[in-house]
Formats: structure tokens, sequence, C-alpha cells
């Protein structure tokens, strides 16, 4: 059986714990590798190594460090296909949608490539008499990232890079459901020229998680998951004295105004909603129809998700794979049976879904409701799977008020021809990643990505500038020069 060990100091390094827990595919529910569950024993020769690094890399000039990010782009960018089908193979989405992943991940590396311009301080002259004062931004140390099943390569790429970038080293604790792509790109980070221990990955669970968050070595956690997860991690990381930044779960809704253009609603809802199967926090799972345009809306939701073509990675035709576990298919069709007990019209039934060779793959069929009511399971819980939740609003107001009155923040979109209505929406709804008339509004690299309320736990959002501040500590230099001296001590304020 094939083993995905962790990666330290630029060697896969066999662990030592000797404990290993399957890796599925999930188109056949087959085991295809078994990923290490690292101990104490791990954790201690990797850290020793991040922080070897660290002294190392943090000298080296911004320029050069970007010189080895810039090879390591060209580096990704050629084994894009390779990386994709690691992810597919693990993860079970669509080979497109993993390149599109990886994709965009590559291009927080390529914004990391601008560092030295990122990390300029500000310089003031005068502040005083003679004084002059400027801020720079230093690297922290350390740091740590955990991540989530659902995009193996692009939310670790949302953090590394740009740590790396302002001189940290970084462990990876990937997620032990789909590993392989995490190694690979930590070989193709040394192959370009990293030192050695400024990339690191340690594979495990748990364990592994708790060994970062209480060593006191480690200055900054970020954090990708579910909400649970998420708070947990934002506690203790906080409590034990660390920087943090802890993403969780979502339930995005997308607002269909009467005055929308249906068929471009009804394609980005399509996309937004059964993409992936679901599992993307930036997943439409709620489809609030504003007014008359419900029914129609829903007729040709319907019966374009009717003819969805689901399908193994390995089909070129899939539009949908399977979700990520057993374990996972049985809570989503668990979801769509209270769904249908508390009442909600169930349109499309995506449970018992079978394929012809992969019977025992983990697919869930794409499921739609109407006339969800909000004090619904299935309307207040993430369900992370192909299930959209159709309800209808009187109006926009009544949509607005939905939106800002969920526990999740994470995205939302409206789909309107009225410039007020959307300007409005924009303006007043309270969640961190905003669409118009554009069904999954995850920002660029340049941006920062992060939602409001209960999906995100921290001060800051992920990568772009955001991400910058997160990496560094801020310091401000006040300097005189000794021949401008000419008084004794000062006992009051300066004030001049
Ligand atoms: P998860 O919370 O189960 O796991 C995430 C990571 O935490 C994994 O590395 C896992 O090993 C670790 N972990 C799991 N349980 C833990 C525990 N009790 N203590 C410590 N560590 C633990 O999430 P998942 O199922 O891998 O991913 C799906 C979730 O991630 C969804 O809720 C989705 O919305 C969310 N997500 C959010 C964003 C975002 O940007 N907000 C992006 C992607 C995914």
């Amino acid at each position: 059986m094939k083993k995905i060990e962790n990666y330290i100091s630029g060697n896969i390094t066999p662990c030592k714990s000797k404990n290993y827990l399957p890796v599925e595919d999930p188109s056949t529910g087959e085991i295809i590798s078994e990923v290490s569950l690292s101990d104490i024993n791990d954790f201690n020769l990797l850290i020793e190594s991040s922080l070897k690094a660290f002294d190392i890399w943090s000298n080296l000039t911004p320029l050069k460090r970007s010189r080895i990010i810039s090879k390591y782009k060209e580096y990704i960018e050629k084994d894009l296909e390779n990386l994709s089908k690691l992810v597919s193979s693990e993860h079970g989405k669509t080979l497109d949608d993993a390149k599109g992943s990886v994709t965009r991940g590559l291009e927080v590396v390529e914004f990391a490539c601008g560092i030295p311009h990122l990390l300029k301080g500000e310089f003031s002259q005068n502040v005083g008499t003679d004084i002059d004062s400027w801020s720079i931004r230093q690297p922290l140390g350390v740091t740590a990232g955990i991540t989530p099943f659902n995009f193996p390569a692009m939310v670790p790429m949302w953090m590394y890079p740009i740590s790396i970038a302002c001189g940290n080293s970084f462990i990876l604790k990937p997620s032990e459901k789909d590993p392989s792509c995490s190694i690979r790109l930590a070989e193709l980070f040394s192959e370009a020229g990293l030192p050695e221990g400024v990339f690191n990955v340690l594979n495990g669970d748990k364990t592994a998680v708790d060994m970062l968050l209480s060593d006191n070595r480690i200055q900054s956690i970020s954090f990708v998951g579910s909400t649970p997860v998420a708070k947990y991690i934002y506690e203790t990381a906080a409590k034990n004295g660390k920087r943090v930044q802890a993403l969780g779960g979502a339930k995005n809704h997308l607002i269909v105004m009467p005055d929308a253009n249906i068929d471009q609603a009804v394609d980005g809802i399509m996309g937004a909603a059964y993409g992936s199967a679901g599992e993307r926090c930036m997943a439409v799972s709620v489809a609030v129809a504003v007014g008359d345009i419900a029914d129609k809306l829903v007729e040709n939701i319907s019966n374009k998700a009717e003819s969805l073509i689901v399908a193994p990675w390995t089909d070129s035709s899939s539009q949908m794979g399977p979700v990520i576990s057993k374990e996972h298919k049985d809570k989503i069709e668990s979801y769509i049976s209270s769904g249908v007990e508390e009442g909600a019209k169930l349109v499309l039934d995506g449970r018992n879904f079978k394929i012809q060779g992969y019977e025992n793959g983990y697919f869930v069929g794409p499921t739609l409701f109407d006339n969800v009511k909000k004090d619904m399971k299935i309307y207040k819980e993430e369900i992370f799977g192909p299930v959209l939740s159709v309800i209808r609003a009187k109006n926009y107001d009544e949509a607005l008020n939905l939106v800002n009155n969920h526990a999740f923040g994470n995205g939302t979109s409206i789909y309107t021809s009225d410039g007020e209505v959307s300007r409005h929406f924009t303006t007043n709804c309270k969640v961190g990643m905003v669409g118009v008339n554009v069904p999954i509004p995850v920002p660029m690299a340049f941006h920062s990505f992060g939602g409001w309320k209960q999906s995100l736990f921290g001060d800051h959002s992920m990568h772009g500038t955001e991400g910058v501040k997160f990496y560094t500590k801020l310091k401000t230099v006040t300097s005189r020069w000794p021949k401008s001296i000419q008084k004794g001590p000062e006992f009051k304020m300066p004030t001049n």
C-alpha cells in the first residue's frame, strides 16, 4: 500500500509513529493509500527543522525570496496536470474543476512574487524637530496552517506562499482525507530552490493539530474548515498566545429578484449549487426567490439539474463527482430526510444515487427543495453537499433579512437588473464576500478572502494585503542622530 509520509527538511520523511490512516478514492470507495498520523516524535523533528530554516530564510532579502517564488510559479505551471489529478483522485471533483482550483492557488503564488513591494514600509520625515519615523513589517517566525479536504491545493496556497514570502517558515497540516497534493506542492518548492525546512508538511489528525496549537515555538495559526473546529482552533490558539485566523463554514444565499435575467441566474445557481458536489465554502446552498419569479426559477433549476452528468472524475463528461466519504454521504442523505420530515417540498431527490460500475462510490444526486422555511434544519445548518434549498421571499427586504439574520456570513449574491437594489444590497448585507450577477464571488489573490459572523474567527482574512499583515509584525522606529540633541532631560510628553 502506498504511504503518504511527512515532508521535513526537503525530504519525504517516514513517520516515527508508524500509525497510518486509509485514504480512499471516493468514486469507488477503495482504499488507495495510507497517510501518516504524526505523533510528538514526528512533531519534534519537524519543529527543529522549521526553527532552523527561519533563521536562514528570514535573513534573505525579499527580492531573493521573490525570485525563488517566481521559479516555484513556473514549476507549478508545468506540473498543473499532475497536481490536478492528485486533487481529483483523492477528492473526487472533476479534473477541470481541480485545474481551476490549482490555478486559483497559483494566483496567490503570483501575488507573493511582489513581496518586495508589499513589504515596503512607511516613512515620515520630521515627526519632531530633526526626528524621523518609519514603520517596517517583520516576519513572525514559525507559522502553521491547518486545511480542509475540499480544496487540497487552493486553500493551503491561500496561506503558505504569503507566509513564506514574508520571511516565515511554514508548517502545513493538510486534511487527512486528501493529503497527496500538499506533498507534491512542497517537493516543487524545494526543486525551485526553497531552502530546506522553510516549508514542512505534517500529516495527521487532531493529535497533530493539538501539537501545533500548544507549542509556544509556533507564532501563528491559519485555519480553514468547519465552524465548530474553527472556533476550537481560534480559542485554543489565542489562549496559547498565538495570532489566529480561523475560517469556518457557510450557508451562502443567492437572491433572485423578479427583474433578474432568469437564464443567467439559473446557470449561475447550477454551477454554484452543484459544482464540486456542493462541497465548496462558497457554494450556493440557498436560492432566495423574490416575488413571482419563484415558480419559473424552481422549474428551470429542476429541469437542468435532472440532466446534470454525475460521474467519476476519470469520465471527461462528468459535471459533478462524488462526495468525500461514506460518512459524509450518509450525513447529507439524513439532511435530505430531515427536510422531508420538516415539510419542505422535495423536487429532486439525490438519495440512493447509483452509477453502474461505481456502486460503492459516494455519489449523491443533485437535490432540490422548494418551500424551505427558515426554522428548518436544512436551512439553518451547513449541509456541504449537492442540496439546494429554495426559500420564497415576498420582497427584497424580506430577502435581505434572511441573509443578515443567518448565523453564517461567508458569501452571498444578488441577481437583478436594478442598480439601486444592487447598491443597497452590497452596502447593507452582513456578509464578507458579495456578488452582483456573479454566483460565486471568490476574491482574486490581490484582494482578500474571508467571511463574517460564524464564517471567520479572528481579525484578518486570507491572502492579499490582509495576508501580508497577518504574517508580519509591525515595528515603528523613531530616530534622532546625536548631533541634533541639544537639550537636557525632558519629563513631559514631547509635543513637537
Ligand atoms: P474539518 O473542520 O472537519 O477539518 C478541517 C481540518 O481540521 C482538517 O485538517 C482536520 O484534520 C482538522 N480537524 C478536524 N477535526 C478536528 C478537531 N476536532 N480538532 C482539531 N482539528 C480537527 O473540515 P472539512 O470537513 O475538512 O472541510 C469542510 C468544511 O470546511 C466545511 O465546513 C466548509 O465550509 C469549510 N471550508 C471553509 C472555507 C472558508 O473559506 N470559510 C473554505 C473551505 C472549506
